[in-house]
């Protein structure tokens, strides 16, 4: 039966996802924007052939924010090369040419083909269907293209494109072929969308979690180890330990308890799970042990189920639920990898709850309020949310599928947040949510996912004592609010661009005595401070004072604290703080108040106020 609400998008009373000042649509978003980026590539070709006569063409698609284009070019295009092509494609579009599609017959396309010498042209039209099309674009230069673009390249904004960069990249993506030069470029509606691009990427440049885990030292990747597998640091692992405990926390306070199952596990498991048969291309291959199979887990599900099935529970006990910091490998092919983002080897935060239909709205909705108290104690408030609606192909019956979609839409409503539904786009076993947060520079990411099951409580014959004694199906919902805690790490770096609030620092505060003398004192206040359990060091290094702050500086200390003798004589020190700025002398008392709160209340700073001048 279906739901009144599929297939279109219900908009609730709060806004969760805000517009940011300039808009930057994807060229799936935006039909003008593909016309322009696609117009953009031709242009871009002809003014290669113009400067570059010897320069082959062959294909040149849009990307997401802009086009390329490949050819062949006897001599490497330089940096001087690309800013002269892009002078021309601005005269192109300033001589408003017109673009016009034909229709032409194979053996015209091959006669016009032949007579420019464009082989790489000739094997693109043996792959062409009829009917074929080309593009001119003004009267000399014309490309085999099935379109769109625009009519003109007056609707071309010459002041709102740029060429980026140029990589190699091979014919058809095969090694074995011809190399080919890929110019990248970028091309927008106004040049105001052009500077908030370039904004937001050299942004995201300056936040790249794997250059800020290096300088930070917070993680790193060893070839000799493998690709995709995560060295935790000192600094790192001490941040992790925190995001763990302050998840635990919640957890126990949300009803959970936690769970602890191994990492591999008789093969056979797996076959019951199906995961041998749907989800084998992204495991890790078996192991041979005393004669059995052991298989390295790529989910934690089926120990969950497992541990539920140990024991015959009845009604009164549900809803379970049972959480776990949950280690798994997946096979990812070679090349895909990147920093923390995509590896073999990460760690779930995931959580099993087994409970009666009737009360999967209340699950539900404590799922989404445990999930916006995690996220947004990292800053992450702004949140794209999706629920995904019965395959074509599912299992189930249309009874329990209507209950657990009713169920999520009900729990999506009572908490005012706005979604929009993929009708059709859930799993074959079962519908889900599915959420995007959204970062300081405007990207989205997605991370937590709420999914039913009604696959596994079969497979692995699960179920509850009813109240009327008889044995029912509990329904089993999967859910991780972080997905992969190194993924998130990842993301929350790059969120803070390396500058993490207080409470999650590794390193809290750093204490820099300008002279030998005042060590003892800097000793004291030191231990002071770590038995009050606040991360707190002192640099040892006997630089100058300059030097010793320029170093806490560049590993982003949240506090720096000078110790001088006027420091000494006033029990105190000159504190200077990254995100309250200078707090000038604060009593060491002061300073261990303000430090354990902001600990306890997991706050960006020490909220000290400055001195008055
Ligand atoms: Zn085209
Ligand atoms: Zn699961």
């Amino acid at each position: 039966m279906p739901l009144p609400q599929l297939g279109s998008v219900t908009v609730s009373a709060t806004a969760a996802v805000e517009t940011p000042p300039v808009a930057l649509p994807k060229t799936s978003e935006c039909e003008q924007l593909l016309k322009i980026r696609h117009s953009m590539s031709h242009v871009l070709a002809m003014a290669v052939q113009k400067l570059f006569p010897k320069a082959q063409v062959t294909i040149g698609p849009w990307t997401e924010t802009g086009f390329y284009y490949d050819f062949d070019n006897p001599e490497p295009f330089t940096e001087a090369d690309l800013k002269a092509i892009q002078k021309e494609m601005g005269k192109i579009i300033g001589r408003r040419l017109p673009l016009e599609r034909l229709v032409v017959t194979r053996a015209e396309a091959e006669q016009k083909i032949k007579a420019q010498n464009e082989p790489y042209k000739l094997e693109i039209l043996a792959g062409l269907q009829e009917p074929i099309t080309l593009y001119t674009l003004g009267e000399q230069w014309w490309d085999l293209c099935a379109g769109p673009h625009v009519a003109n390249t007056s609707e071309l904004n010459a002041k709102a494109f740029e060429l980026e960069s140029v990589a190699g990249a091979y014919w058809r993506g095969d090694e074995t072929k011809p190399q080919l030069q890929r110019i990248y470029g970028t091309a927008w509606q106004t040049p105001e969308q052009l500077a908030e691009y370039k904004h937001r990427k050299a942004e995201a440049l300056r936040r790249d979690h794997r250059r800020l885990g290096s300088d930070l030292n917070l993680f790193s990747i060893e070839d000799e180890a493998g690709a995709g597998l995560v060295f935790w640091h000192p600094r790192g692992a001490r941040m992790r330990l925190l995001i763990e405990d302050f998840w635990r926390e919640a957890h126990f306070a949300a009803g959970y308890e936690l769970l602890y199952t191994p990492h591999v596990a008789d093969i056979s498991l797996w076959q019951t799970s199906g995961h041998l048969d749907f989800y084998r291309e992204s495991m890790f291959g078996p192991m041979k042990v005393d004669e059995r199979e052991y298989q390295l887990k790529p989910m934690n599900c089926p120990f969950h189920v497992l541990t539920y099935a140990n024991t015959l529970h009845s009604y009164r006990e549900l809803p379970i639920r049972w959480a776990e910091l949950g280690t798994v490998y997946r096979y990812e092919r070679p090349g895909v990898m990147h920093g923390l983002m995509r590896v073999r080897g990460f760690t779930q935060d995931d959580a099993h709850v087994f409970c009666l239909p009737e009360q999967i709205g209340d699950e539900i909705l404590q799922v989404l309020d445990l999930t916006e108290k995690i996220l947004s104690s990292f800053d992450f408030r702004n949140y794209e949310i999706n629920l995904s609606t019965r395959p074509e192909k599912s299992i189930g019956d249309d009874a329990v599928w209507e209950l657990a979609t009713n169920g999520l839409i009900e729990a999506l409503d009572r908490k005012g947040w706005s979604y929009k539904i993929d009708a059709g786009g859930g799993a074959f076993y079962g519908p889900k949510i599915d959420l995007k947060i959204e970062d300081a520079i405007g990207r989205m990411w997605q991370c937590s996912t709420i999914q039913l099951d009604f696959n596994l409580p079969e497979r692995f014959d699960l179920h509850y004592v009813a109240a009327d004694g008889s044995r029912q199906r509990p329904i089993m919902i999967h859910r991780a609010i972080f997905g992969s805690l190194e993924r998130f790490f990842g993301i929350m770096t790059e969120n803070y661009a390396g500058d993490f609030p207080f409470w999650l620092a590794a390193e809290q505060i750093r204490l820099l005595p300008v002279t030998d003398e005042v060590r003892p004192y800097a000793e004291s206040v030191l231990s002071q401070l770590k038995q009050a359990g606040i991360r707190a060091s002192i640099d040892q290094s006997g630089d100058r004072l300059g030097k010793m702050i320029r170093n806490g500086e560049q590993m982003k200390i949240p506090v720096l604290a000078v110790i001088g003798f006027k420091e000494v004589e006033l029990n105190a020190l000159s504190l200077r703080s990254r995100r309250e700025g200078d707090l000038g002398s604060v009593a060491v008392d002061e300073l261990l108040v303000a430090a354990i709160s902001a600990n306890r209340d997991r706050q960006a700073g020490l909220g000290l106020s400055r001195p008055a001048s």
